[in-house]
């Protein structure tokens, strides 16, 4: 426990809907003595392929997340007592200018990684992983190690001749020496590809799969497993929430049927929580894209999985 630890403001004295918002109700990263761990916006969707919209992502997210109490019993820590968790807003990304709103992700994160926080990004489409990953390997010095929640491998070499898209930023993660593929694991995979030599490209790069139809017949504890067999040393979470079933996140750009339902996620995550071997550095939940999430249930989904994150890096830092 934390004594010093500013927690969410009392529910009992302002009501969960009342207030301005931050993470969980958490005090900001400027009213609070650090380090510990900081929720970060990343409200960029130029890298999108399909629908946008998940520039919004952060703010909704953020909305969905007053309901987040301080006890997380999946994983049987009080998150927000443990350690201090603060809301570091959003960075200041250009909206039109990828390269330029990368810089500004990177430079926001690695300004928290410098002064001790470990970061977890709220998107924003995928291609924020990239900026929030490089930051995260420079502090480590070393290629991480990436246990990636997605319905898609997001390692295609370009679009529409751009090479930096929210479906290519994985492969130039790998060429910048952010991801060690061979430590990682892709979970979740699915939907129709552009050519049969899709899935061949994406092992040849070295990286390990649990697809959707796997998990039909192997379930949640052989994909976990497998995390915990290859994701060792420092490692980066993506959670894509697209990962989830349409029925479960309609909020996203890049919709494929027969996904994950929210508890499977929940599991997959509480799993990473409790067996992983490897030591989570930094995360992120992105591609809540809230125009197209006319009931909120995918930025709520997202909200809880970042709170299973945070809980798992607060425990992590406490251990
Ligand atoms: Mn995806
Ligand atoms: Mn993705």
């Amino acid at each position: 426990v934390n004594e010093e630890a500013v927690g969410p403001i009392d529910a009992s004295l302002v009501p969960r809907f009342a207030g301005v918002r931050t993470f969980a109700r958490l005090p900001s990263v400027g009213d609070v003595t650090g380090p510990g761990v900081a929720v970060l916006g990343a409200p960029f969707d130029g890298g999108t392929t399909f629908r946008s919209g998940a520039r919004f992502g952060p703010a909704a997210v953020r909305e969905a997340s007053v309901l987040l109490r301080s006890y997380n019993p999946d994983i049987g820590v009080a998150p927000f007592a443990t350690v201090q968790v603060a809301d570091a807003g959003d960075a200041a990304v250009n909206p039109v200018d990828i390269e330029a709103a990368h810089i500004a992700i990177e430079s926001a994160a690695g300004e928290l990684n410098a002064g001790g926080w470990s970061v977890v990004g709220i998107g924003g489409d995928h291609s924020v992983s990239l900026p929030l990953a490089r930051a995260a390997a420079a502090r480590c010095g070393s290629a991480l190690g990436l246990i990636q929640l997605d319905a898609h491998t997001d390692t295609w070499d370009s679009y529409f001749g751009s090479r930096l898209t929210h479906g290519t930023m994985f492969r130039r993660a790998i060429e910048q020496g952010v991801i060690d593929p061979h430590r990682s694991v892709q979970i979740g995979l699915r939907g129709s590809l552009y050519s049969t030599g899709d899935e061949g490209d994406n092992r040849a790069l070295g990286f390990r799969t649990v697809s959707a139809r796997q998990l039909d017949t192997q379930g949640v504890d052989h994909a976990l497993d497998l995390v915990a067999e290859l994701a060792t040393g420092a490692v980066y979470l993506t959670v894509d929430i697209d990962v989830l079933d349409p029925a479960f996140a309609p909020g996203t750009g890049t919709p494929e049927v027969g996904g994950l339902s929210t508890r499977e996620l929940l599991a997959l995550l509480r799993g990473v929580a409790v067996g992983t071997n490897g030591r989570l550095v930094a995360a992120d939940v992105v591609e809540v894209s809230p125009p197209y999430d006319p009931a909120g249930v995918t930025a709520l989904a997202a909200a809880n999985a970042a709170y299973h994150i945070v809980s798992m890096l607060a425990a992590q830092r406490a251990g």
